[in-house]
């Protein structure tokens, strides 16, 4: 949607649309009251992308409390955030997660990595002798196990859906980096608000699924359809079907089990993430969505949200049960049997797998001359990196039809984009070389005839090559400036020199117009390509009047012989040229 968006200025963009709905990943269903988002997932407001292309006020974001809540052995055990809320200290210092130096070390890491450049953390510059996230906090931070394992380890799982020494530490501290720099949201509509706000500018087409990607086309639902370029943005899975040559994806999976309860029953009301340490699953971390932002549930409701990791767990037959048990097992006090289990959402692939011995983070876009490619599956996988890759598919794109097209191309939506100059200026092409050197006697209209005046239109060295193929034209239209023609012009009706009556200025012909531009078709007698000359007959220019533009005369286009002419076809007089 993001590759799309940039592209709409220039060119016409389609999207094709498999399923029913925008969104990809990114998809909300609502329905009761309630929003479901299609999997447990979270807005960082700090990604650089998503600043870039979207509108945070219209999406009316809610924050998470920063931190977390740790459930172990039926407790809850808070780390916090001192620095962006000082309150948060003491409790984080007390909470028995991690030894003090430990939570220091991370503290240091937390402020450091906000002066961290984001392209200097791709080039992996800071995690360069890591292999991996858990390698990078241990060695190089010096973050002990047991933060790691309560805190980072399921934190980070959550939000990659891997263990920590299975992520690439470069895409780790990223996140690490954007979930310190600015609040963790949910937009009030769902974090689908977010894919359809990228929508609404693009026109996408639904339940159209590409079958088959060939240079300059398409097949869409049992029809071929031609394109200039084609941007393949699907899913990691989807792509070799479309681009077999391309290597599978391999997939990190996620179950979201949603339940809704008596907003009296919540275990707690904090806007927070909670954590499940260890590996005994099933879930991972739970979430009340409605305590963030109160429109996931209805008055008097609350939304709770739990999380499976599939490629980490053994995802039980009977979901809604061992969630439930689980669920009941960390909040004791809480009636957890009479919650109503809502939905249940299985995402085979929910994320690409990260590539540990991948050099490059981002992926080059361009698969052919007129193909291209983007998702998550090329860079790092987060909303953050699939709008990253949409704007470089996008740029890779724009730049083959520069380069190819020799030029620009013209703005789609041009008319919204410049606003209409008030004056205009340019710079003559040449002057007329011309048998008439005062106004009085020179022809009022372009004449061919016996009398017909001969003269030259002398083009400026600079536009050497101009005229070529121009000498298989017998006519040519000059447009020139009358530069004599100094005065303001107040009056807008003109008596012409034939007839009694006055008529406005634009139904005549007259040198006193408001921009004294004149406009002949002249005979073309010859072309000199050497001197930039073009000879013409039945001139009505003065010598010395500055040419703004020579255009053939093609009467294909250019010639109506039985048009009306007005007032000039009442006359009785013959003209007098
Ligand atoms: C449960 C879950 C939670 C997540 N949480 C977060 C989070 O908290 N923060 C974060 O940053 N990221 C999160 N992510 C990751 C993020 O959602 C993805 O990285 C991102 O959405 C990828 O976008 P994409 O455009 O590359 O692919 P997608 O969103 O998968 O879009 C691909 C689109 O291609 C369509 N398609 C496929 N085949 C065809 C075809 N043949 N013809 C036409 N259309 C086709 C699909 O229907 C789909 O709409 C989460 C993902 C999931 C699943």
């Amino acid at each position: 949607m993001n590759c799309a968006r940039k592209l709409q200025p220039t060119c016409d963009v389609t999207v094709f649309e498999a399923s029913d709905g925008v969104g990809g990943r990114v998809r909300s269903d609502r329905e009761r009251g309630y929003v479901f988002d299609r999997g447990f997932a979270v807005f960082l407001e700090a990604y650089e992308e998503s600043r870039e292309a979207l509108d945070y006020d219209a999406l009316r974001l809610r924050p998470f409390q920063p931190g977390a809540l740790i459930c172990r052995d039926g407790e809850q055990q808070f780390v916090g955030d001192p620095l962006r809320r000082p309150q948060d200290l003491l409790p984080s210092l007390r909470a028995p997660v991690g030894s003090l130096a430990d939570k220091l070390r991370a503290g240091v890491l937390r402020t450091a990595c906000l002066a961290l450049d984001a392209a200097r953390i791709r080039d992996g510059a800071w995690t360069r002798s890591s292999t991996n996230a858990r390698d990078f906090l241990s060695d190089k931070v010096g973050v002990g196990p047991l933060l790691l394992d309560a805190f980072f380890e399921p934190f980070f799982r959550g939000v990659f859906l891997s263990r920590l020494d299975e992520q690439d530490p470069r895409v780790w501290l990223l996140a690490f980096r954007a979930l310190s720099a600015a609040p963790t949201s949910l937009p009030e509509d769902g974090i689908g608000a977010v894919a359809e706000q990228l929508a609404a500018s693009v026109d996408v087409r639904l339940n159209a699924k590409v079958d088959a990607v060939r240079e300059g086309s398409i097949d869409v639902n049992g029809e071929t359809l031609a394109f200039d370029r084609v941007v393949v943005a699907v899913d990691g899975p989807a792509l070799p079907k479309l681009l077999p040559d391309i290597r599978p994806v391999q997939a990190r999976a996620s179950t979201c089990v949603y339940f809704s309860l008596d907003a009296k029953d919540l275990p707690t009301q904090l806007p927070i993430i909670l954590l499940i340490p260890g590996d005994d699953g099933p879930l991972n971390n739970v979430c009340f969505p409605s305590n963030v932002q109160a429109s996931y549930a209805p008055k008097g409701r609350a939304l709770c949200s739990a999380t499976i990791i599939d490629s980490l767990t053994d995802v039980p037959d009977d979901v809604e049960t061992a969630a439930r048990s689980h669920l009941a097992e960390l909040f004791p006090d809480a009636n957890v049997g009479s919650w109503t289990f809502e939905r249940l959402y299985r995402v085979p692939f929910a994320q690409p797998r990260q590539q540990l011995d991948k050099p490059d983070l981002e992926g080059s876009p361009t698969y052919s001359d007129s193909i291209y490619v983007c998702g998550d599956h090329l860079t790092d996988p987060s909303l953050n990196g699939a709008l990253a890759s949409g704007r470089r598919a996008a740029a890779a794109c724009l730049k083959s039809l520069r380069v190819r097209g020799g030029a620009t191309p013209p703005l789609r939506d041009y008319a919204t984009k410049f606003e209409a100059p008030s004056s205009v200026s340019y710079a003559p092409i040449g002057v007329v070389r011309s048998p008439y050197v005062e106004r009085h006697g020179t022809p009022r209209q372009a004449t061919v005839g016996d009398d017909a005046a001969t003269g030259v239109i002398a083009l400026n060295p600079e536009f050497r090559g101009s005229l070529k193929s121009l000498d298989g034209f017998d006519y040519v239209w000059v447009l020139a400036h009358m530069h004599l023609q100094t005065g303001k012009l107040r009056r807008f009706q003109i008596k012409p020199p034939r007839g009694e009556e006055r008529h406005g200025v634009f139904a005549t012909r007259a040198p006193h117009r408001p921009s004294p531009i004149s406009l002949s078709a002249l005979k073309l007698v010859a072309v000199d390509e050497e001197k930039l000359e073009l000879t013409v007959q039945g001139l009505d220019l003065l010598d010395g009047t500055p040419v703004l533009d020579v255009k053939p005369y093609v009467p294909y286009y250019d010639a109506f012989p039985d048009a009306r002419a007005g007032w000039v076809d009442e006359l009785d007089d013959e003209p007098d040229g």
